[in-house]
């Protein structure tokens, strides 16, 4: 056994680490903390960071402190799992998705994108 294996304390994925995160779900192990504290706990992806060349970040917040971590995404990472970590705030909006026509209306469209754009905005 190489000492560059590892096993995933999140999936139980096994294999050679080349990056600092699982290639197969993603997480990452805390380190240490903002503060240089050691915490140790499971970094689980939440979000995808695009950074300002269009290179792809995982955002994963830590299980056991909170703290958001992000580091960039590597080319054998699962890219089912990355796209649904992209996908998930679509998947998932913070409201109804018939609220959709009601919110254009409050911005002042007429409940499609047309009336949006020609006041300029
Ligand atoms: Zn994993
Ligand atoms: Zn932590």
């Amino acid at each position: 056994m190489s000492e560059n294996m590892y096993r995933c304390k999140n999936c139980g994925w096994e294999g050679e680490l080349k990056a600092d995160h699982c290639p197969h779900c993603l997480s990452s192990v805390h380190s240490e903390d903002s503060e240089g504290y050691e915490c140790l706990g499971t970094l689980q992806p939440v979000s995808i960071l695009v950074d300002e060349k269009g290179n792809w970040d995982i955002v994963s917040r830590c299980s056991r402190c909170g703290e958001l971590v992000s580091y960039p995404v590597r080319e054998e990472d699962n890219p089912l799992v990355l796209l649904s970590i992209a996908s998930r705030p679509l998947a998932m909006p913070p409201f109804p998705i018939e609220k959709t026509e009601e919110l254009t209306l409050m911005m002042g469209g007429q409940g499609d994108m047309e009336g949006y754009y020609e006041q300029g905005n």
